[in-house]
């Protein structure tokens, strides 16, 4: 147990689609949470306005919502620590920014972007090719470390565009302790002078995300890999505004790979290769564009954040299938692995076939029903009660429920003659028609009575009811799938069927 109560955030920026590695890092943070007690906090890094896009942060509360790791505190939820958008709180960072001019840890910047640019091209070189605003460079640009006292004063009285920087110190290592890779170390003189207030008054990323982290009580800090690189910046940051004590711990969690070759998934892989790599249905406001997202292409939630557990992460001992009470008590973020976990859309369905298959009647049936209407098929409760558990094994995803049941409702359009028409004969023939008449007089229309009526016929006739049984089903359902198939004849009741071979001894006979 931890002294503190724990506090972990989710910080996504609200710029488009929340892709699987956000969800996942979500996750991660709402299972220790959970697992110790503590409160999971979402918090919107919305300072860079030029990539803020409209509706962007309700998607993200939204999937998360459906993924049912909702966050205790939000913008949607608001606590004692909020506001939880960092553009309502602009009026906080600057005051700490001033403070770290104060101390000497920061300095005014007043160049251009000519004067940025300028310095690139003078200063790049073959191994260079792009010099950094640096230990380097700092002092042949205008800042208030080059600058006299005064012609500072008046540059900012007269509000001329300036910038904060962090001023990096020469040959000192910055080491912490990640609580997935151990020991980590950095040359601070490898890391550039980020700018930590921008002109608008508006606080960068860096020095958002450690004064909020202070400011909300985060007990761990837990983000994708990508973030390591700025972590020298954020320790340092946490020691010179003094609050070394209150650091979080940190984890940064292993990216999430291509299943093809190398490097991060992108969402570009996912349209390449043909699957969603956002949680849910995302429409760009300004394109239109809309990309498909887990859910629509017909996940289970439980199943969409097992799989994400399982990419990157095992209890050791060889169990694939969680639910999210068993994620909870088994999770550990010492047992997240260092390396990046390639993608596998196939084992992604098979999470979600395996959830199909357990999950109860009662629970796919809104599923489905929703399903079925917006293909056009009103399904009436008590056909899904029987229907649902003879196909739920046959369905990788919740939309194939449409392929696997629409043949309840409507008769097949296509027969797939070809599997048939090889071996098809008068035999054949002959037998489906006496097969018919036999149906006319059976007792009772049960799968027992039909299958019993099949195999007299066919012992009548002399022939093999495995011989029949393809051509049966092909006339039922149109092709080589589905359950047991007097079950079916079963379902669909006996005026359906007899329809239904006849029309299929018409089609193969006339071929
Ligand atoms: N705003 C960052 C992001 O978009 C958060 C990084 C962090 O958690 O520190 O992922």
């Amino acid at each position: 147990m931890h002294p503190q109560p724990v506090r972990v955030r989710f910080a996504p920026s609200p710029t488009g689609g929340l892709h699987l590695g956000g969800v996942r890092t979500a996750l991660f943070n709402y299972l220790f949470a959970k697992k110790n007690h503590g409160t999971f906090v979402l918090r919107i890094e919305d300072t860079d306005q030029t990539r803020y896009v409209q509706g962007a942060e309700q998607y993200i509360i939204d999937c998360l919502t459906w993924c049912g790791i909702a966050p205790d505190e939000g913008p949607h939820r608001p606590g004692k620590f909020g506001p939880y958008r960092q553009s309502e709180r602009k009026e906080i960072y600057k005051k700490f920014a001033e403070e770290l001019v104060e101390k000497g840890f920061a300095y005014y910047a007043f160049d251009t972007p000519e004067d940025l640019e300028k310095m690139r091209e003078e200063l790049k070189t073959e191994q260079n090719p792009s010099p950094q605003y640096n230990h380097l460079t700092r002092m042949k640009m205008s800042n208030s470390l080059t600058l006299s006292n005064e012609e500072v004063k008046e540059r900012l009285s007269s509000n001329q565009a300036h910038v904060i920087r962090i001023k990096m110190p020469e040959n000192r290592e910055i080491s912490f302790t990640d609580m997935i890779r151990g020991e980590v170390t950095f040359q601070s003189q490898l890391v550039d002078d980020k700018v930590l207030l921008k002109a608008d008054g508006m606080p960068t990323y860096h020095l958002a995300v450690v004064v909020d982290d202070h400011a909300m009580e985060i007990t761990h800090a837990f983000r994708g890999e990508e973030w390591l690189p700025s972590a020298p910046v954020h320790i340092l940051l946490w020691e010179y505004l003094g609050w070394k004590d209150a650091m979080p711990q940190w984890a940064h969690f292993p990216l999430i790979l291509k299943p093809d070759g190398q490097g991060k998934l992108s969402k570009r892989d996912g349209d390449r290769l043909g699957f969603p790599v956002f949680a849910m249905d995302w429409k760009d406001p300004k394109s239109d564009e809309l990309t498909k997202g887990f859910k629509e292409m017909g996940f289970l939630p439980e199943a969409f954040i097992n799989m994400l557990a399982l990419l990157g992460w095992n209890d050791g001992s060889g169990k694939e299938l969680f639910t999210k009470e068993e994620l909870v008590e088994h999770f550990s973020v010492e047992r997240i692995h260092k390396a990046g976990a390639k993608f596998d859309f196939e084992k992604a369905k098979w999470y979600n076939q395996e959830w199909i298959k357990t999950s109860t009647t009662e629970k796919l049936l809104p599923l489905v029903k929703t399903l079925l209407q917006s293909n056009g098929i009103e399904a009436t409760t008590e056909l899904l009660e029987k229907t649902i558990p003879l196909t739920k094994e046959r369905c990788h995803l919740l939309n194939d429920f449409v392929g696997q049941l629409t043949y309840f409702f409507n008769a097949p359009k296509e027969l797939d003659s070809a599997s048939v028409l090889p071996k098809w004969d008068a035999s054949k023939s002959n037998f489906f028609s006496s097969f018919m008449q036999g149906l006319e007089s059976i007792p009772e229309w049960t799968n027992v009575e039909i299958e019993n009526c099949f195999k007299s016929t066919a012992s009548t006739h002399e022939i093999k009811p495995g011989d029949v049984q393809l051509p049966f089903r092909i006339m039922l359902v149109g092709g080589k799938f589905g359950p047991p198939v007097f079950e079916i004849a079963a379902i669909i009741g006996k005026e359906s069927t007899l329809e239904r071979i006849k029309n299929g001894l018409h089609t193969f006979n006339k071929a």
